[in-house]
């Protein structure tokens, strides 16, 4: 198993931390992959004009150099921490409606994407260059926030277009993405650094392997748990496995917190 984080902001975009930042934070920590996925905004919306305007958005003539500091810093995550650094980004669609909003994460990127395709030649285009394609933050986040609901209310004619939706994105799980059979995804998608201490993916790869293509298949075959990280004690106190009790159709969360690690529904509050 390696603790995974793929859904983390740089100074590309919104983050507070820059992509070397990153890699010392994660790497510090031990964990074993973490993806870079900044924002690429949507333009002719008037909060993404005005997120382009800020620079808190990655752009055609900044992406090559982006690319090519996420492959460097890889390099020297690898030598140095044995933590993968794989390359994404953000592609987000900001509405005033949350109801017209959306974002999508492609992670294992290699070429540029617009955000003013539809979601279709999102989804579609992030896995012809062989990425991930995420819905994040697909349901209320019970922050006080914009929130992007686009995805969720079209969750069962888009169900084969993603590989995982965000069951956390942060410090709150969702529950009606757990009980939905979709598949799921926990990140921290951190943008300061406070925000560490939130869920996580633990994914079924073997440590000391660095490949890509093994993290992002772990996700496509769902081969994970999820791992709520406790900065305060440097530690995964929570965890969540991805599945159902399916012997008798009950629904729950399966947790292996206890004593024996073997896992055990417990049914939603
Ligand atoms: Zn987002
Ligand atoms: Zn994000």
């Amino acid at each position: 198993m390696i603790l995974a984080d793929l859904h983390v902001h740089s100074t590309f975009s919104d983050g507070k931390m820059t992509v070397p930042e990153l890699v010392d934070f994660y790497g510090r920590r031990g964990f074993g992959c973490i993806a870079i996925t900044d924002h690429i905004c949507e333009k002719k919306s008037f909060l993404g004009f005005a997120a382009g305007a800020l620079k808190y958005t990655l752009c055609r003539e900044t992406f090559p150099a982006y690319l090519d500091q996420i492959a460097v810093e890889a390099e020297r995550a690898w030598a140095t921490y044995k933590m993968q650094v794989i390359p994404g980004f953000e592609l987000s669609k900001n509405s005033w409606s949350h109801h017209r909003s959306a974002h999508i994460l492609g992670i294992g990127v290699k070429s540029w994407m617009s955000a003013e395709l539809d979601i279709l030649e999102m989804t579609r285009g992030l896995r012809q260059q062989g990425a991930l394609s995420i819905a994040a933050h697909p349901v209320h986040t019970g922050l006080l926030e914009p929130q992007t609901l686009h995805l969720w209310s079209r969750r069962e004619e888009l169900a084969q277009e993603f590989d995982a939706w965000e069951v956390a994105s942060g410090r709150k799980f969702f529950h009606d993405v757990h009980s939905s059979g979709l598949p799921m995804i926990a990140t921290s998608d951190l943008h300061h650094p406070k925000q560490i201490s939130s869920w996580k993916t633990l994914l079924r790869v073997r440590p000391g392997e660095k490949s890509t293509e093994a993290v992002l298949d772990a996700v496509r075959e769902q081969r994970l748990e999820f791992g709520f990280w406790n900065d305060a004690s440097q530690r995964i106190d929570q965890r969540i496995g991805a599945g159902f009790d399916a012997r008798d159709g009950k629904q729950g969360r399966l947790d292996s917190s206890g004593a024996s690690r073997q896992p055990v529904l417990v049914p939603f509050p």
